[in-house]
This record gives structure tokens, C-alpha cells and sequence, in this order.
């Protein structure tokens, strides 16, 4: 980056030290992962210039020859790898962000003021599942589903809010849900009201793409996603549907809630679209489970609770309610030790968002960088041994030498330097 130096050091400084504190971390947030160098040179490319509003083949500007190629080689992609044998699906890869895709794909399913169910977000659903404080919430009329004592989704409730609300939309998918999906079982129950199963799969899109996790399709008729989380791509959002849908779902992308698409961006989706149909990556998203399995395992070795026990896939949340530290806490001391999580909240909760009770981990940015079971369950010890001697200076500093010993050993991009 050798112009952004010279051009700009102020930048350059804050991206270099941005750089070292990922080489130098440990990335334990579930929705984080690192792009490869191939996705961050598509996504620093010149087309970052271009107007293509409207789909490949029928835009509003010209010169757009080359990035309706790009485009139609990233929709190619995401096809062969989400569809499901004689099952057809159109695709539309320009929304900018996971919360851009769940907005056109209301637009393209409801009127302002129709009724949608979704988990509710202090059980593992997210903001654009009808949080009061997002337009998810303000446009539509949201009904809230959500995970029983066990930690898992309760689908008598959510059979009998479908029964009592005939909702227009289900909408399935989670942030912080550990466990497997039932797609089949939410279609089941949208069948009996007439309503149109939405699967969200933001997070699981990686897992999905490799067989780890069961499809959505055919069960739901639309499905959204983020393309950065597991599924290891640029900052980004998709739309799925079955094709007589499509037309809907276009129009709601653009005009109805973006502008000019992001080409670099898609660029960059294509290039992850195109990783994520390789041997390597189902390989990679085997260890993201296998990595999450023997963390998830060591934690509740050394006493901690889980919600819902455990883990089916890349993530886990850590249920502090009985121990005397918040998340809020956990976060700050995990931190000072190199390790990097989030606070979330935790069934039951009983303290504030802000403050919370649990912690989510998840696998897939570490497995990126390499680790494998013997590391994660390195990795767990030390979580435990900062959770439970949270002001012990000494822990922490022990536990920082670790992590980064590890993470040299490890490095996210080898070669970089800062
Ligand atoms: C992350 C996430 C989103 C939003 O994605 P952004 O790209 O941050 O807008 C939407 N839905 C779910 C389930 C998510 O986990």
C-alpha cells in the first residue's frame, strides 16, 4: 500500500495498526473471519469507480460490459453453491450489507404494517428481525418467537403465535443460536397459515455452502445472508429465492431500498463464491466445527454452562449467570488477555444489554488462521482462566505471553507486515 503511505500517513497509520492488532489477537467473535489476500485485492480494484445501477444486460449507464461479467460470474456462483437439485433459484448479490438484503426482502414480501414472526433478538435473533429500534420494526409488525429453558427454539410457540397471528412471513435465522436450524419444520407450520418462510442465514452461510448445515432450500422460499461472516467473503449481502420470486426481489434491491451496487464488492463476492466451491474450504468449515466442538467441550469441563448444553455449529454462548462475573466484564478481561469476544445476552437474562450475562465464541476467524483442536482447547483453558481470576493480573499477563506466541505461529496473512 505503498500510495496510501506516501498520500496519506494519517490513514495509512490507523490501517497498519488495524492490521497488527488482527495478526496479534485473538479473533474469537462469531461473525468474524479474514478475507483471503484474493478477496481484498478484488475489493481495492478500480471498480470501486463504476455506476451500474439496474442487472447485467439492463443498466441505467454504460461502459458497463465488464462489470455485468463480474456481476454474472458472482450470481453464477452463488447458485451452483446454495441450490438444491431441481430446485430453481434466482440470485441477487448487490446488497451492501446483511441488514440491506433483510430490508429489500421485506419490501419484496410485505405491505408496511403486515405481521412477521422472528426469534427474538435477546434469544439469538438479530436487529432486523423486528427490534422496536430498527426499521424492521417501525415498518412491519413484528411478533416474536422464542428458545425454551432447554436453549432451544420452542416450535410450539412458534406453531401457536403462527396460529394466532398469521403472520405474511417466518423469518429463520439467528446471531447467536448455537444449534441446527429446522428448516423443514418452520415450512411445515407456514404451510398450515399461508405464510412465506424468510431464512436468514448470515452466519451460517459458510457451513451451508459445505454441507455442514442443512440447506434452506427447498423449505424456504426466500433466503438472505451476509457474505462476510462464515462464509468468509467481503463485507456484504445476498438474496436467494425461488425464481418466480425474483422479480420482486430485484426491484426491491434497486429501486426500492440501494442505489448503485457495489461492484468491487461483488467482484470480491465472485472470487469468495469461487473459494467456497473448493475441497479447501468444505475442509475449512470441517475444522470450524471440529474447533468449536473441543472448546465448547473444555468449557464445560472446567464448570462452565453452555445455553443449550453445547454446540451444532460454529458458535457457542457462554451462560455467566451463575458465576460473578457479567459479560460486560468477561469482554473487558478477555480483551486485556488478547482475546477478543463479545457480550451478548443470554435466555433469561436478567441484567442489562449493555452489561448482559454471556458471552458468545465462535470459531471461525481462529480456524482461519490455522488452529486446530489442540489449540482450541489451549484456547478454552485460557478463557477459563481469565473468567475465573478476572482482576489477577498475572493470569491475564500469562495468558497474553500465550496468545502471542500462538498467533505468531499462526500468522492471519503471512508476509504482511505493518
Ligand atoms: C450479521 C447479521 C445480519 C446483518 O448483517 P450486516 O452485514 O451486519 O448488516 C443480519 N442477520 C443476521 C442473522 C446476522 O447475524
Amino acid at each position: 500500500m505503498s500510495h496510501l503511505a506516501s498520500a496519506d500517513p494519517e490513514v495509512a497509520a490507523a490501517i497498519a495498526a488495524e492490521l497488527r492488532r488482527q495478526q496479534d489477537d485473538l479473533e474469537l467473535i462469531a461473525s468474524e473471519n479474514y478475507a483471503s489476500p484474493a478477496v481484498l485485492e478484488a475489493m481495492g480494484s478500480p471498480l470501486t469507480n463504476k455506476y451500474a445501477e439496474g442487472l447485467p444486460g439492463r443498466r441505467y449507464y454504460g461502459g458497463c460490459e465488464h462489470v455485468d461479467v463480474v456481476e454474472n460470474i458472482a450470481r453464477k456462483r452463488a447458485r451452483r453453491l446454495f441450490m438444491v437439485e431441481g430446485h430453481d433459484i434466482g440470485v441477487n448479490v448487490q446488497p451492501h450489507s446483511g441488514a440491506q438484503a433483510n430490508a429489500a426482502a421485506f419490501l419484496a414480501l410485505m405491505k408496511p404494517g403486515d405481521t412477521f414472526l422472528g426469534l427474538d433478538l435477546s434469544h439469538g435473533g438479530h436487529l432486523t428481525h423486528g427490534s422496536p429500534v430498527n426499521a424492521s420494526g417501525k415498518i412491519w409488525r413484528p411478533v416474536h418467537y422464542h428458545v425454551g429453558s432447554d436453549g432451544f427454539i420452542d416450535m410450539d410457540e412458534v406453531r401457536d403465535l403462527a396460529r394466532a397471528h398469521a403472520p405474511k412471513v417466518i423469518v429463520v435465522g439467528a446471531s447467536a443460536y448455537p444449534r441446527t436450524l429446522d428448516f423443514a419444520a418452520f415450512r411445515a407450520i407456514a404451510d398450515e397459515v399461508g405464510a412465506v418462510v424468510m431464512a436468514d442465514i448470515a452466519h451460517i452461510a459458510g457451513l451451508v455452502a459445505a454441507g455442514l448445515h442443512p440447506s434452506p432450500f427447498p423449505h424456504c422460499q426466500v433466503v438472505t445472508s451476509t457474505t462476510h461472516k462464515t462464509l468468509r467473503g467481503p463485507r456484504g449481502g445476498l438474496i436467494m429465492a425461488e425464481r418466480p420470486r425474483m422479480k420482486a426481489v430485484n426491484s426491491a434491491v434497486f429501486p426500492g431500498t440501494q442505489g448503485g451496487p457495489l461492484m468491487h464488492v461483488i467482484a470480491a463476492k465472485a472470487v469468495a463464491f469461487g473459494e467456497a466451491a473448493t475441497d479447501g474450504f468444505r475442509a475449512y468449515q470441517r475444522r470450524v466445527l471440529d474447533n468449536a466442538q473441543a472448546m465448547a467441550a473444555r468449557l464445560v469441563e472446567r464448570g462452565f454452562r453452555l445455553v443449550s448444553g453445547g454446540t451444532d455449529n460454529h458458535l457457542m454462548l457462554l451462560d455467566l449467570r451463575e458465576e460473578p462475573i457479567s459479560g460486560k466484564d468477561a469482554e473487558t478481561a478477555l480483551g486485556l488477555a488478547g482475546i477478543t469476544v463479545n457480550k451478548n445476552t443470554v435466555p433469561g437474562e436478567t441484567r442489562s444489554p449493555m452489561v448482559t450475562s454471556g458471552i458468545r465464541i465462535g470459531t471461525p476467524a481462529m480456524t482461519t488462521r490455522g488452529l486446530g483442536v489442540e489449540e482450541a482447547r489451549q484456547v478454552a483453558d485460557w478463557i477459563a482462566d481469565v473468567l475465573r481470576a478476572p482482576e489477577d493480573e498475572s493470569v491475564r499477563a500469562r495468558v497474553r505471553e500465550g496468545v502471542t506466541e500462538l498467533c505468531r505461529a499462526f500468522p492471519v496473512y503471512p508476509g504482511w507486515s505493518a
